[in-house]
């Protein structure tokens, strides 16, 4: 077995919050190599809806506290990014939407509207005359509000592909079955389950989503805990013609939002909508033909004026993997935690993982880890046996069949 490669820096799994780490890492001049177990992005990061959040859903939820408000900050942060000023370069990825919307029907509309011109909100959000509604809202039969919020949507596929490419030379697909302290030191070894290769690191960042619960089990570190709150997210697909290209949150009578939806492009000149929301949430535990009857009611209900007949549906099962909160309530900001030389980190919303990234950034500077080690280790050639990782297909591609 292989073994004299030693790394600096061992990021685990590639989902966002790993392919931002490893992105600012390098920039920062520190060493470091990502492994993911599969494919890139293809558990959460790959299933999200790519909505970079502002706190909108913190502020209508009341749980828009001092410290959360600094999201409110992200989407200018990711914008600059996409412009190519920011702090990671995203100019090669797609954004699907400048805005992500918000609607309500006309009476719950009117028992809100002093919310919505509440100073918390009129800074997140501007309420459309009718003349400017999109689709698809710009019909006769809609008799809501609609306002839009200062959120983009992004093609979640093309942001990781866009970081895959300029890191490619440190990654590497391998799942990491374990990782143990090396005695006496105070590096790591990292045992891959399929290569045959072992690995030494001085500092391991686990930013595995769900995977981190194994490896900080193999490390026999019994804090942090991690929680999962499932999902089951329906979709559908038809023409465009049918189902517009339309970025919205329903405001139903709670403040979680009733359905969130979001459209993506098929390569066969079919859009699929992707529900999140309530819906999802409460269809926890249905089959996937009970979750698609509940999505059809329910959708028909928000938008008598739209045809769905022609659709094809689906539905995603999926955890959302997090910190554990000692009250079980969800949290709102990203979590970092270091025990020795190990930091763990979830970024709680894909549009948070620049928050997480400042937090291991600062972590690595207490540290004192060296910055201007060689790019790459030395004994490269040990890790290059590996296979380079590739970017995930999207959920909507994976599905095999479609129900009427
Ligand atoms: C359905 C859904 C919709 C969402 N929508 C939004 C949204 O619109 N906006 C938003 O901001 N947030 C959204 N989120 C939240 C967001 O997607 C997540 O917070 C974020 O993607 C988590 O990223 P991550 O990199 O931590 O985890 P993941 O994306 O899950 O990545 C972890 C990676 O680690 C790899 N891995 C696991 N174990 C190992 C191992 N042992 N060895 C090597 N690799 C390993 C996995 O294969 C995976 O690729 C959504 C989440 C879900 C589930």
């Amino acid at each position: 077995m292989a073994n004299n490669t030693v790394i600096d820096i061992a990021i685990i799994g590639g989902g966002i919050a790993g392919l931002w780490t490893l992105a600012r890492l390098r920039q920062a001049g520190y060493q470091a190599l990502l492994f993911e177990a599969d494919r890139l992005g293809g558990v959460q990061s790959g299933a999200s809806q790519g909505i970079i959040h502002g706190g909108t859903k913190y502020a209508l939820t009341g749980k828009l506290t001092h410290s959360a408000q600094s999201i409110q900050k992200m989407p200018q942060r990711w914008k600059a990014c996409l412009d190519g000023k920011g702090e990671v370069d995203l100019r090669q990825a797609k954004k699907l939407s400048k805005h992500q919307y918000l609607w309500s029907n006309k009476s719950l509309a009117s028992k809100i509207t002093g919310f919505f011109a509440s100073k918390v909100m009129t800074s997140r959000m501007q309420h459309l005359s009718m003349k400017d509604y999109v689709a698809p809202f710009n019909q006769t039969e809609f008799n809501g509000e609609l306002y839009q919020l200062d959120e983009p949507v992004l093609d979640i596929q093309s942001v990781i592909e866009t970081l895959r490419e300029q890191f490619s030379d440190c990654i590497y697909e391998g799942h990491v079955e374990e990782i143990t302290q090396k005695k006496n030191t105070s590096s790591y070894q990292i045992i891959f389950s399929n290569q045959k290769i072992v690995l030494t690191a001085h500092t391991m960042i686990l930013t595995a989503g769900s995977g981190n619960e194994n490896l900080l089990n193999s490390l026999h570190l019994e804090q942090p805990k991690m929680q999962r709150r499932p999902l089951l997210m329906p979709m559908l697909k038809a023409k465009e013609n049918i189902l517009p290209k339309m970025y919205a949150h329903c405001l139903g009578a709670s403040a979680l939002p009733k359905m969130t939806i979001t459209a993506h492009q098929l390569s066969d000149e079919q859009v699929v909508w992707y529900l999140g929301g309530e819906i999802a949430e409460q269809g926890v535990g249905r089959s996937t033909e009970k979750q698609v009857q509940c999505a059809k009611k329910e959708l028909q209900s928000l938008m008598p004026w739209m045809d769905f007949s022609l659709c094809q549906w689906s539905a995603l099962a999926i955890d959302r993997a997090e910190p554990e909160m000692s009250d079980g309530s969800r949290p709102v900001e990203p979590a970092i935690f270091r025990c020795n030389q190990v930091i763990t980190a979830w970024p709680v919303k894909l549009a948070m993982a620049p928050i997480m990234v400042d937090k291991i950034i600062e972590e690595l500077e207490l540290l004192g880890i060296e910055k201007n080690s060689p790019t790459l280790p030395q004994d490269i050639q040990t890790v290059d046996s590996m296979s380079p990782a590739q970017t995930t297909l999207l959920p909507w591609e994976k599905v095999q069949h479609w129900l009427r």
